[in-house]
């Protein structure tokens, strides 16, 4: 069995930064943008790091460093989510957060993009352990954000119980009830419905708006996912119900293939109950590595896990024809540039994944309305956002003849440094 050859943390996270960064300058020059403005889409707007003192259960003194970076809050506070991984750096926050720019731009949101993390791998602490690190981070960036400024989600190792840990903190802090200051809540703490779905229920939207733009029914189309976490889950539960047929998926603890379709419901309710929260165990299905799903002859591959998945060392054993990022950055610009030429499909991270902060941005709406929506006027506004970027990507693409990922960037750049523009250089 071939070991997953994971890209090590440091330079997964440097990778990362210098592929958001190719897409600007690609996009920058594309659209002749002025070189001033480009320098200026190049940085943060601001980075703060704080050390995260924790009193562990067995009373011991542990510190973490935490980060939240804003890369840019001109067309709005800066949005994005909070990950939780020892891979966590400086760099891969940064890059982060200027994807988040550019993917709250390309679906017209009026937000701008920032992301938090912390690097610790959270499996190794107990909940009461995760809890104290979550609330200390909070009281440490509390200066910077807020639903003014900067509203934080969830992402990787990071779910609805962490932004209520969230609110609470930002409420003990600042005697005010705060649920508007985070997105991915809890329902009954002001959180939208539909959030959690919201991601993976855009990535399945995308793919088969592909599939039907390439004449391919989805009965017959065979998908492998990599990563099955709230993006990776859905996404598969989604497809599946869209009668595509998902033969592979993989987590943490390895990849689980079977050719006639793996029954996903099966899949999601094994994760709930395994204390180990994996597809381990997982039965009626035959073990790969995750380097294996990568290279599998399927139609459709969807990275739902961490970022760099593909990159120079394994870009040439690719054999989909369409790869769809639920992740972020999970192709880095080496792998890129080696796909393209082969002609492989890619749905870019910024358009493809980007149903989450959608819904985001309509929980920030309801909360500070205090008006909540049903279900279904939260999936049909979805779908609108999503169809309205997907066709203005499309067009793009067409007019400029270039891939998926050139085009979502240039509509983005284009609207952020027109916002810029628009409100003038302060002072
Ligand atoms: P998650 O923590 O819910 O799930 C991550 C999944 O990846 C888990 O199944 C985990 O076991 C798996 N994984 C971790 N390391 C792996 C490895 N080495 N090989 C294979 N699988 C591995 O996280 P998520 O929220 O599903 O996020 C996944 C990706 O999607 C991230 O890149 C994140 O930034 C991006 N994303 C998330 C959202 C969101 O709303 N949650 C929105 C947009 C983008």
């Amino acid at each position: 069995m071939t070991v997953l050859k994971m890209p090590n943390a440091t330079n997964a996270g440097h990778e990362l930064l210098a592929s958001a960064l190719a897409s600007l300058d690609r996009a920058a020059k594309a659209i002749g943008l002025d070189p001033g403005m480009h320098r200026f889409l190049q940085q943060p707007e601001r980075t703060l790091i704080v050390a995260l003192p924790v009193t562990m259960d067995d009373g011991r003194l542990e510190v973490y460093t935490g980060y939240r970076v804003q890369h840019s809050t001109g067309r709005g506070p800066g949005k994005g989510g909070i990950r939780f991984h020892q891979s966590v750096t400086l760099e891969e926050v940064q890059g982060l957060a200027m994807l988040m720019t550019f993917k709250c731009a390309v679906t017209d949101l009026p937000l701008g993009g920032a992301k938090g993390g912390v690097a610790v791998d959270p499996r190794r602490l107990s909940t009461n352990e995760v809890q104290r690190l979550t609330k200390r981070y909070t009281a440490a960036i509390l200066p910077i954000i807020g639903p003014e400024q900067d509203i934080p989600a969830p992402d990787v190792n990071t779910d609805e119980q962490t932004m209520a840990w969230i609110v609470d903190t930002v409420t003990m802090m600042t005697g005010k009830h705060s649920p508007e200051v985070v997105t991915g809540k809890p329902i009954d703490l002001g959180g939208s419905r539909g959030r959690t779905d919201a991601t993976g229920r855009g990535v399945a939207f995308v793919t088969l708006e592909v599939l039907r733009r390439e004449g391919k029914e989805s009965a017959e189309t065979r998908v492998a996912i990599q990563g099955f976490g709230n993006v990776g889950s859905v996404t598969a539960k989604s497809l599946a119900l869209a009668g595509c047929r998902i033969v592979a998926i993989s987590d943490v603890s390895g990849g689980y293939v079977a050719l006639e379709g793996i029954d996903i419901a099966r899949a999601i309710e094994h994760v709930r109950r395994n204390p180990a929260r994996t597809l381990e165990g997982l039965a009626g299905v035959s073990r790969i590595s995750n380097a294996e799903l990568l290279a599998m002859d399927v139609d459709v591959l969807i990275p739902a896990a961490l970022e760099g998945q593909i990159n120079r060392e394994n870009a040439h054993e690719i054999r989909a024809r369409i790869i769809v990022e639920g992740a972020n950055g999970p192709v880095t610009n080496d792998a890129d540039r080696i796909l393209a030429d082969r002609g492989v499909l890619i749905v870019p991270d910024i358009l493809a994944n980007a149903g989450g902060v959608v819904v985001s941005y309509f929980e920030w709406v309801q909360s500070r309305a205090q008006f909540y929506w049903e279900l279904d006027e939260v999936e049909r506004r979805l779908e609108i956002y999503m169809r309205r970027a997907m066709e203005l990507v499309l067009a793009k693409s067409k007019a400029y003849e270039c891939p998926l990922r050139e085009a979502a960037f240039i509509v983005a750049v284009e609207r952020v440094a027109g916002a810029i523009t628009k409100r003038g250089i302060f002072p």
